[in-house]
């Protein structure tokens, strides 16, 4: 199936049914209404001249107009380029250049982003790009305007000249351990791994979907909107950023049955300190993905959330993105402390990063993946393909998992996080892990850096609970003291309001450590 097909059945089956809410424009649209945005939008994008192949980019946070601009790129095989919300004018002449994008379709400006003002510096410098769209703007309006007056029948046509296996999405990584890298994808890749996600969270044309992750990424755009449309159920846009107080409004207001986050979301909304004035009770499953899930805040999102059958997934954008997803009917301890098992159609190695060869259960490699969720390649990068997916089609994930003997797979960090203090292999991971259980403690992130005598050594980064007093470094070692190996004690403790994040909302330890380099000078 290509996108478009899919997203005319669900119409067919579901027209009357609610397909998105937009929380922030206070607006709702059933499938049907919904469907007459998106043809309009992509008989609109045909009478401009944008066909099959062009890329579109969309440089926007959450509204329902990316949606739509999603939707109606993919039924006319417009390839959509993600572009991140938090670029500025540099990156985004990096990006319209190397992707080669003719249209782009932006929001006007977003929090202290300017986003018209870049585009109009960059776009001289950026020869492909043809048209900008700003939204709300009177290119918007005639371009759906000309849409609604087109004749549907072009559409039809263009839709149906359409392969499953033509690209369709450019999505950038999250830019964690260095420069974002543009993956290319199909309707097949993407299509099928939102399907799957939905199949493994239940969906049916009763959910409602939250998503305050953004669409830019993957999590967002597949694992939200296509795990969704694939099944009927309902978009739900809390806000065009997260917020844990709208988010949690969102949930409330639209007795929604299921929601997102990243570890650091769901952190953030637990702590907020009207949480407990808000009606949970709807909600009976969601995804805790992107970055390491700490079992306590699994355990809490279960007991306080009434996310009874929450899941963790593991996946990266270069695999479209889901590789494992934990069960609904997984044991409550396999779904807070695993990232589940591989997913239909898909298969996943362990392997020795240095041999290639597979190691036994239970010991720790680099995680391969390899199916039909593993990107076309690169956007215009063929040697970083190269190294990232062997002649065998394997993706080398760059993260570090172990395999036990039922295949529930654990990630205990990335290869680039691993620390080697004194020639001792140390996983961030089991630390952090422990430091969530001090009572004062709301976020920990570990490191490794610099040491004249070890090579490494740790340093743990540290946000406090609100209200209480920052712990002194000797205060957080005694706590470690005689439960974890002394090697495994940080001996650099430094405490923080915030952590510098990505856009996805994932901690970035490359800068951390730089950081932590000038500080301990
Ligand atoms: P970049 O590749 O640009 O450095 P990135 O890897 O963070 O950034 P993404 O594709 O957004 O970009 O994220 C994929 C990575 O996120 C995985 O390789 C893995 O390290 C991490 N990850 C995703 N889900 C989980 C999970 N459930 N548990 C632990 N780590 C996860
Ligand atoms: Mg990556």
């Amino acid at each position: 199936d290509t996108i478009g097909d899919n997203f005319d059945r669900t119409v067919a089956a579901f027209g009357d049914r609610d397909a998105l809410v937009d929380r922030a424009a206070g607006r709702r649209w059933t499938y049907t209404e919904f469907a007459a945005e998106v043809n309009a939008f992509a008989l609109g994008l045909l009478e401009l001249g944008i066909t099959k192949g062009d890329r579109v980019g969309i440089w926007s946070p959450n509204r329902w107009e990316w949606t739509c601009v999603q939707y109606a790129t993919a039924k006319i095989g417009a390839i959509l380029v993600n572009i991140n919300p938090a670029y500025r004018s540099h990156e985004l002449e990096y990006v319209l250049n190397q992707a080669g994008i003719k249209l782009i379709v932006a929001a006007e400006s977003f929090k202290t982003s300017d986003y018209a003002g870049m585009i109009a510096e960059a776009g001289p410098k950026c020869p492909a790009l043809e048209h900008v769209v700003l939204l709300e703007s009177a290119e918007w309006m005639s371009l759906l305007e000309n849409g609604h007056g087109a004749d549907p029948a072009r559409l039809a046509e263009r839709q149906g000249e359409l392969s499953a296996d033509d690209p369709i999405n450019i999505q950038y990584t999250s830019g964690t351990t260095g420069f974002p890298k543009g993956a290319t994808l199909s309707h097949h890749n993407i299509l099928n791994n939102g399907y799957f996600v939905g199949e493994l969270c239940n969906y049916t044309e009763a959910d409602k979907v939250c998503i305050p992750v953004p669409f830019y990424h993957c999590f967002g755009m597949v694992m939200g909107n296509l795990a969704a449309t694939t099944h009927g159920a309902c978009m739900v846009i809390p806000a065009p950023a997260f917020e844990p107080k709208a988010t949690l409004e969102a949930v409330a207001a639209e007795k929604c049955t299921s929601l997102y986050g990243v570890p650091t979301m769901f952190i953030a909304e637990l702590a907020d300190p009207d949480f407990a004035s808000h009606d949970l009770s709807s909600l009976r499953t969601g995804i805790m993905a992107g970055s390491p899930c700490p079992v306590e805040v699994m355990k809490q999102v279960i007991e306080r959330m009434g996310m009874a059958e929450v899941s963790i997934c593991y996946g990266m954008t270069e695999t479209s993105p889901v590789s494992t997803q934990t069960r609904a009917d997984d044991s409550v301890e396999r779904r807070v402390s695993t990232v589940g098992r591989v997913g239909p159609q898909l298969e996943v190695k362990v392997v020795d990063p240095e041999t290639g060869l597979t190691v036994p259960r239970g010991e720790p490699g680099e995680l391969c993946t390899r199916g039909y969720s593993v990107m076309l390649g690169y956007w215009e990068q063929p040697d970083k393909t190269a190294e990232a997916i062997d002649a065998a089609r394997w993706m080398h994930t760059g993260d570090l998992a172990i395999m036990d003997a039922d295949g529930y797979v654990n990630i205990t960090g990335r290869i680039k996080d691993m620390v080697i203090r004194g020639g001792e292999n140390l996983y961030p991971r089991e630390i952090e892990e422990f430091l969530y259980t001090h009572p004062d403690i709301l976020d920990a992130q570990v490191i490794g850096v610099p040491d004249v005598k070890y090579g490494e050594e740790l340093m743990v980064w540290v946000r406090m609970r609100e209200g209480v007093e920052p712990l002194t470094a000797e205060a957080v070692r005694e706590f470690c003291e005689g439960k974890l190996a002394r090697y495994k004690i940080p001996r650099y403790v430094h405490v923080v309001e915030e952590f510098p994040m990505t856009v996805t909302g994932k901690v970035r330890k490359v800068e951390m450590r730089e950081r932590s380099i000038s500080i301990l000078g």
